[in-house]
């Protein structure tokens, strides 16, 4: 789950990580009243859930609370890559010398946190991997010990000579570390972490994402989430009860099971294809399930043909295929179906999917390259 810069700020200064001064509004009158209290130049932001925003015109610097004025009613209702702007984050600006990175995520590998810093922060971290990666250092924290000052020293020592600046990084990196540990985080990230001409450190961005896995934990954070800048598909397959996570291409799939969802968007990959989403209806084959997975999948623009591979075991084919006759007669779809059923009542599933003359196929290389072809047709 994604969570606001605002949000975020919240919780690092929770954890002892200072930040500007600021406060969220929704409107450019809010704004100018925030601007006027803070009294000194500020940043309007755009709050929304992808980074980038700085380049994408959703981070104004003002002089005054006029000009806060006119740039939060610009940035208010912007759209920035998909998403509308409801609220913009009045802080104060600051002056800065330095930017750079200090990020923390799990390495699933290593099965520890790894901590990532870069005396080249501002810019998307992606982007210094791909160009000038001797610029990123890193260092696994082992989580049973827990993070110790010299380790966190030695990443602040790559950031900066001055021991004035490395022991107020040190510092910072150790609340991050206590952030990122204490709130289940995926991720806990900082960029830019600035300095600034009077010699101060601090933090004028926070990126949170938290597992969803571990959010049972921490009621007060699932209270944050922001359903207008949630994917609306994700959501109501949330709802569902289906495991749905939306991509970019023209294929959508439905399967049951993780590994075999996995499995199908590989294979869709291989044979030249794109999955539009991944999509796992879970062990039992309520029809009505298949019937929200196509509503769902259905309301993609994008989506040229629909996928089933359907491997029956506790998942019985015949449900899934009653769900697909119901879910066809229901929506009509204009979309090309294909099928593949195999497992639990294969052949009762195959009886049942007669009336309909959908192309089925009993392998899933078949079924993954008719899926292909019929999206190239359309
Ligand atoms: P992002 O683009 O979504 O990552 O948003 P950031 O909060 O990181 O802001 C982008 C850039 O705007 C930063 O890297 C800074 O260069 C600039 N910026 C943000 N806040 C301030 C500020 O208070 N003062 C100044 N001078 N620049 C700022
Ligand atoms: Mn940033």
């Amino acid at each position: 789950m994604k969570i606001h810069e605002y949000q975020a700020k919240e919780i690092f200064a929770k954890h002892g990580i200072q930040v500007p001064p600021g406060e969220v509004v929704t409107n450019a009158e809010d704004a100018r009243v925030v601007a006027e209290r803070i009294g000194k130049p500020v940043m309007v932001k755009s709050q929304v859930h992808v980074g980038g925003r700085g380049k994408a015109g959703g981070i104004k610097y003002c002089e005054n609370a006029d000009v806060a004025y006119q740039n939060a009613k610009s940035i208010l209702g912007m759209d920035i890559k998909g998403l509308t702007v409801k609220k913009v984050l009045i802080t104060e600006a600051v002056n800065i010398t330095s930017e750079s990175y200090v990020g923390i995520i799990i390495d699933r590998a290593a099965k520890k946190p790894v901590f990532m810093v870069s005396p080249a922060g501002g810019i998307d971290i992606e982007q210094v991997a791909a160009e000038t990666p001797e610029k990123i250092f890193k260092r696994h924290i082992d989580p049973l010990l827990g993070m110790s000052m010299y380790e966190a020293r030695g990443l602040a020592y790559k950031l900066y000579d001055d021991p004035k600046l490395v022991n107020q990084a040190a510092k910072i990196i150790m609340q991050l570390y206590d952030v990122f540990m204490s709130n289940d985080c995926s991720l806990a990230e900082i960029n830019p972490l600035i300095t600034t001409p009077e010699g101060k450190v601090w933090a004028i961005d926070a990126k949170i994402n938290i597992d969803d896995n571990g959010l049972f934990r921490h009621k007060e954070i699932e209270a944050l989430r922001d359903m207008d800048a949630e994917e609306k598909s994700e959501m109501d397959a949330r709802d569902a009860g289906l495991s749905f996570v939306k991509l970019d291409g023209n294929i959508g799939c439905i399967v049951n099971g993780a590994g075999l969802a996995m499995a199908t968007m590989d294979l869709v990959k291989y044979y030249g294809g794109q999955p539009a989403n991944f999509l796992d209806i879970g062990g039992s084959s309520n029809p009505e399930k298949v019937v929200s997975a196509m509503q769902i999948i259905l309301r993609d623009p994008n989506v040229k043909a629909i996928l089933f591979n359907i491997f029956g075991g506790i998942t019985r084919c015949d449900d899934v295929a009653n769900g697909i006759v119901e879910a066809i007669n229901r929506m009509k779809p204009s979309v090309p179906i294909v099928v593949r059923l195999t497992g639990t009542n294969e052949d009762e599933a195959r009886e049942i999917l007669k009336s309909t003359n959908l192309p089925a196929a009993t392998t899933m290389d078949g079924v993954v390259k008719k899926a292909i072809e019929i999206a190239g047709i359309n």
